[in-house]
């Protein structure tokens, strides 16, 4: 059987966007991203995190570093009793891999065997809504201006992780 899926922006979702985050003790958790990923395990969904990091081609820091990063959080994650089950991250700006392109969540469906209609994406940049369909796509109003967002209605916008979580919960509560 397919599997469903939550995908996660990172920066921004679930660390404060600092721009160039690439040590663990710069890290900031939002608020209200424990419930959400905890939430999401518990109803079945494969919490898999789609992140650019092109930090990496501009020679901010390295890929090594992005991926120690990411050993980090998920061991912090897991104490909060919070799983992620993947990462994905794009460290070029060229590539069929950075969003708003579809590759990292087309690996994520083929490698996990994801139905993309059963799943959503959370993201806080009109970039995080990817050209592909089937997820619903819910972006948090953080740093970056989503006005093109709402005019168009191409993804709903919330205020907070806990306004997220509330519309998560009662879009999957008929799965329960
Ligand atoms: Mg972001």
């Amino acid at each position: 059987m397919k599997k469903k899926a939550l995908f996660l922006d990172r920066d921004g979702i679930i660390n404060s966007d600092k721009t160039y985050i690439f040590r663990f003790e710069d890290i900031e958790w939002v608020e209200g991203i424990f419930d959400l990923i905890a939430c999401a395990n518990d109803r079945g969904f494969l919490v898999i995190v789609l992140t650019n990091q092109s930090g990496v081609a501009q020679g901010m820091y390295k890929e090594s570093d992005v991926i120690e990063l990411h050993k980090k959080m998920n061991s912090y994650l897991i104490s909060k009793k919070a799983r992620v089950d993947d990462w994905f991250y794009c460290t070029e700006y060229d590539s069929e891999r950075r969003k708003p392109r579809p590759g990292m969540m087309i690996e994520a469906v083929i490698k996990f065997n994801i139905d993309l209609d059963k799943s959503f994406m959370i993201g806080d940049k009109e970039s995080d809504i990817l050209e592909i369909d089937g997820p619903k796509t819910y972006l948090l109003q953080g740093k970056y201006p989503l006005e093109n967002v709402l005019e168009k209605g191409s993804a709903q916008v919330f205020a907070s992780l806990f306004d997220i979580l509330e519309k998560f919960k009662s879009e999957t509560a008929s799965n329960l």
